[in-house]
């Protein structure tokens, strides 16, 4: 059974307190469940989340790094810093980090690579915008992120490495994928990547759904056979939403 996975993204929002207030509703609440749960809070609060949830299933994870271990690059965060706090997982390539920061896949292939050399897990965000869509390229598109970035891993390498699908279009905007659209595109990473390498890696890999999910859609899209669970913005904010998401499988 591969593995299920829901993941907060917590971007720029939760200073210290509202960081610890959050951890202490969701360790509260949590039930177990059938998801590996993770959080990614902001770099400044990282160690006290990783502190508060040390005894905790709850995993602290990063939201970005560089892809150099140290030097002149004021305002970015390493791979061995983030291990230091410890924080062994870490998204890359999040659509806003390529909006807005102006990441490329060449970029991303080298973050991969440093969070691959200090054997961290790799939560590896790609999708396509709008436009691709509408015009019928976005398989195209998401193929060849995942192939600029990630394909010249070896077979072995991809253990560590966590898929999300997010279109663009629908991150933060309140408009979601259906699930069969969900679906449709996971089933096409699927048979991309047994192309590429084989059946077993393929159907080995979580491959999460990340654009808008909710408590009220998150069952209907998590139940597609492909879909491994979600990687959750805005409604990661509430630990009651967060929660029922977990509870989704
Ligand atoms: C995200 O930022 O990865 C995301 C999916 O955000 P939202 O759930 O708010 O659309």
């Amino acid at each position: 059974m591969r593995r299920k996975i829901v993941a907060g993204n917590w971007k720029m929002n939760m200073d210290l307190a509202q960081t610890e207030s959050l951890i202490d509703e969701l360790t509260r609440n949590m039930p177990e469940t059938v998801a590996d749960v993770m959080i990614a809070p902001t770099f400044t609060s990282l160690y006290r989340a990783f502190q508060l949830l040390r005894t905790h299933k709850i995993e602290v994870i990063g939201q970005n790094m560089h892809y150099e271990d140290n030097g002149a690059f004021t305002g970015e965060i390493s791979a061995g810093m983030l291990k230091s706090v410890g924080v062994n997982t870490v998204i890359l390539g999040h659509s806003e980090r390529r909006a807005y920061f102006g990441e490329t896949d060449e970029m991303l292939a080298k973050k991969v690579d440093t969070a691959m050399k200090h054997e961290m897990e790799i939560v590896f965000c790609f999708g396509e915008e709008l436009e691709d869509r509408k015009s019928g390229n976005h398989f195209q598109v998401v193929e060849s992120q995942l192939k600029n970035a990630l394909f010249h891993f070896p077979e072995s390498a991809w253990k560590n490495i966590i898929l999300a699908y997010e279109p663009v279009w629908a991150i933060g905007t309140g408009e979601t994928a259906s699930p069969e659209q969900a679906q449709e595109m996971h089933k096409f990473i699927r048979e991309t990547l047994a192309a590429a390498y084989s059946e077993e890696l393929a159907n080995g890999i979580s491959i999460l759904y990340g654009g808008s999910v909710k408590p009220g859609n998150a069952g209907e899209i998590f139940s597609k056979p492909d879909v491994d669970g979600g990687l959750i913005g805005g409604a990661a904010l509430k630990a009651e939403d967060f929660i029922a998401i977990a509870k989704s499988f």
